[in-house]
């Protein structure tokens, strides 16, 4: 099918990015990689009449640590986190996210920002994000506001996000020493969004016993979600098989699971039970080196 006719504008800064946005209203859209919008308006299921394309944006991709973070603009495409040495060396569970994310065509197009404004319950950004401490930049008619991944998916496709803002920077802070973090995710092929995704991120204190913990768990709920009673299991603990076995229980019990082609709810608690574990060992691994 085609696309309904619409208006295309190529913004030149984010004030005009913004501007239009305001002017378009709710029928305004803005265009990043294209990997969603375009199926979605070719299947009539979105029909923007402006179409206000970000792509040209000077300043709105990179990636670098500044400030004590890692400052990722929201134009960065997936490839570009393939082929940094820094999310290689400092940030694997980055580095584990983007390699099973989707295929080289989707890879070298898609961005990281319009995977997390287009909020799939099984997007791979979302859910890695949410053992990183991250903060969302949002700019608006107002000015810019910090939004937490906590509270930035709301429901299937839908963010904290108005629909007068572009979100324009992701910010993690810089990963202190002892930490480490892991991405898992099952999936059918090459290509296909996640049957179920875990993150894990731990900070070990001095006697090697687990001092922070974040869980991030995606695909298994309406929104990616941090499973706080796995988190909360592992504090004070010593890195074990127990710990992560239970850690691992809980985080499928926090889950909501439905029953689709990929499986059934049975057959995904059972499987966030085990990625949440190995997603936990790579983390202890990883904090250990
Ligand atoms: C075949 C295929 C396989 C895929 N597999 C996976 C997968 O395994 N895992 C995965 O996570 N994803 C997967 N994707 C999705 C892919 O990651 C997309 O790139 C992503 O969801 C959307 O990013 P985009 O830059 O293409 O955004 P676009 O399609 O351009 O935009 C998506 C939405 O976000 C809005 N938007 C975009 N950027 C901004 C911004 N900065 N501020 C405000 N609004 C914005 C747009 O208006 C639109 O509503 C797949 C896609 C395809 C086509």
């Amino acid at each position: 099918m085609h696309p309904r006719a619409f208006e295309y504008v190529r913004a030149s800064s984010v004030p005009e990015a913004v501007a239009l946005l305001a002017k378009g209203g709710e029928d305004a859209k803005i265009l990043a990689g294209g990997q969603s919008l375009i199926p979605l308006m070719k299947l009539r299921l979105a029909a923007p009449s402006l179409v206000i394309d970000i792509g040209h944006i000077p300043g709105l991709s990179g990636i670098r640590e500044e400030g004590g973070f890692l400052r990722i603009g929201a134009m960065t495409r997936h490839r570009e986190f393939e082929s940094s040495p820094l999310i290689r060396e400092r940030y694997p569970l980055l580095a584990d996210a983007v390699k099973v994310l989707g295929d080289p065509q989707v890879r070298n197009l898609g961005t990281i920002g319009g995977s997390l404004v287009h909020a799939d319950p099984a997007g791979d950004w979302g859910t890695a994000l949410l053992a990183l401490d991250t903060e969302l930049v949002a700019t608006g008619p107002a000015g810019d506001r910090s939004l937490s991944i906590d509270r930035f998916f709301e429901d299937p496709f839908t963010t904290a996000l108005s629909p007068s803002e572009l979100l324009t920077e992701i910010r993690i802070p810089k990963a202190p020493a002892r930490s480490g973090g892991a991405y898992k995710k099952l999936k059918r092929k090459t290509g296909d969004f996640a049957t179920v995704a875990v993150s894990a991120r731990l900070l070990l204190g001095p006697e090697g016993k687990i001092s922070e913990a974040r869980v991030g768990i995606g695909a298994v709920a309406p929104v990616p979600f941090r499973s706080i009673h796995a988190e909360d299991s592992l504090k004070g603990r010593s890195p074990s098989d127990a710990a992560f076995g239970e850690a691992g229980r809980l985080a499928s019990v926090d889950s909501q699971p439905g029953s689709d082609l990929h499986g059934s709810p049975d057959y995904k608690r059972a499987m966030v039970r085990v990625l949440t574990r190995r997603a936990l060992e790579t983390a202890t691994e990883r904090a250990r080196m």
